[in-house]
């Protein structure tokens, strides 16, 4: 469809339509219809915003890729091309000419430190023996001697085997290595009330788990490497900013896209670009204000769809509404049901639930 569908052309399309729902009129006769252009629109824009600066910056170790990356001199005018998609966020890192350094750490000696856990000496300090986990290194130990190597008959008092009397049952008893009396000792250590220290297996000390006995542990801070790479940091910055403006007309209006007439598109990526000449004055009035360079603004895509609707009431048929709009093939027209129609119908449903409500209640208090 070349040029703008007029008015009549829409008028005329509806009387074609209705034709067939048996009302005969001249729908651009006066006084038979009433048309209002109520176009659709579909505006979007993704705008490129840049944002620059610079920062100082320190890393541990050498300079690695931040040797590559580009220089500047002068952070606001250094040229950066904006991305060729205004919707794609990218982000530009760059290093001003002559500041890449490495100082060395000052925390460490060349990326390590003396193990603070051992001072330094590779292992921890660990008792050779520890209390026996039977008898707990107690009295219990041996019966007789309670551990000492003097039994009980040399030293007197006390009542021979206490827990054997308390407990009733005599636990398993061995011979005491102290006193060498039978059947009266810890089995666990016979009578020694303590045990090899199974961490050390008596050795007195064990590997430092800090250092695992090297002695040094590595400087965190530099992370090992006894450096930093210092710089100053200049950043550039391009993100995407969205903004659309719709008037979709009614929802069961609404198919998906492109699938109700045919659209006319346009696409501006440039701020003095011109809007479409075919596009609806209110609609302009709406977009043009959208339109202005924003701060940053480095680059923008603007999409537009729209296409002329006309809204059509016949009075011969008052109780439909008409739209028309151009489609590929010609001019397009559907009808739907109007709003009052719609409301009126939805008010009969309530009554009718109203009215069968109080009598199911009528029904029910007469069966008490
Ligand atoms: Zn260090
Ligand atoms: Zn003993
Ligand atoms: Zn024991
Ligand atoms: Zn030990
Ligand atoms: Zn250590």
């Amino acid at each position: 469809m070349g040029r703008e569908p007029s008015g009549e052309d829409m008028l005329e399309a509806v009387e074609a339509h209705v034709v067939r729902r048996g009302v005969t009129t001249r729908l651009t006769a006066p006084g038979t219809a009433d048309l209002t252009w109520q176009p659709l629109l579909d505006f979007r824009v993704v705008r490129c915003v840049e944002t620059r600066g610079e920062r100082p910056m320190r890393r541990p170790g050498g300079p690695g890729e931040v040797a590559d990356r580009p220089t500047y001199t002068d952070v606001r005018t250094h040229r950066v091309h904006p991305p060729a998609d205004p919707g794609r966020h990218e982000v530009h890192l760059l290093v001003r000419r002559g500041s890449l350094d490495e100082v060395p750490c000052d925390g460490c000696r060349d990326g390590s430190n003396e193990c603070g856990a051992c001072d330094g000496r590779g292992r921890r300090d660990c008792p050779r023996f520890v209390d026996c986990s039977g008898c707990q290194g107690g009295p219990d130990s041996c019966w007789e001697c309670e551990g000492t190597g003097r039994p009980r008959t040399r030293r007197a008092t006390r009542p021979r085997h206490p827990y054997a009397t308390t407990l009733g049952e005599r636990p398993a008893r061995t011979t005491c290595k102290r006193c060498r009396i039978p059947d009266v000792a810890c089995p666990k250590c016979r009578g020694r009330r303590q045990l090899d220290c199974p961490a050390c297996d008596k050795a007195g000390y064990v590997e430092c788990e800090q250092c695992a006995g090297t002695r040094r542990v590595t400087h965190q801070e530099c992370e090992g490497t006894g450096r930093f790479t210092e710089w100053t940091e200049g950043w550039v910055h391009h993100t995407p900013h969205h903004d659309k403006e719709r008037r979709l007309g009614r929802l069961d209006l609404r198919r998906p896209t492109g699938g109700l007439g045919a659209w006319r598109t346009a696409e501006l990526t440039s701020a003095t670009d011109k809007l479409p000449d075919d596009l609806d004055d209110a609609h302009r009035e709406l977009i043009t204000p959208r339109l202005a360079v924003r701060e940053g603004e480095v680059a923008r895509r603007v999409t537009l769809r729209h296409l002329p609707l006309a809204h059509v009431r016949v009075h011969a048929d008052p109780h439909r509404d008409y739209y028309a709009f151009p489609s590929h093939t010609g001019i397009e027209v559907v009808a739907r049901p109007t709003g009052e129609r719609v409301r009126h119908f939805a008010a009969i449903t309530a009554a009718v639930v109203v009215l069968v409500t109080f009598a199911v209640v009528l029904v029910v208090a007469a069966a008490r």
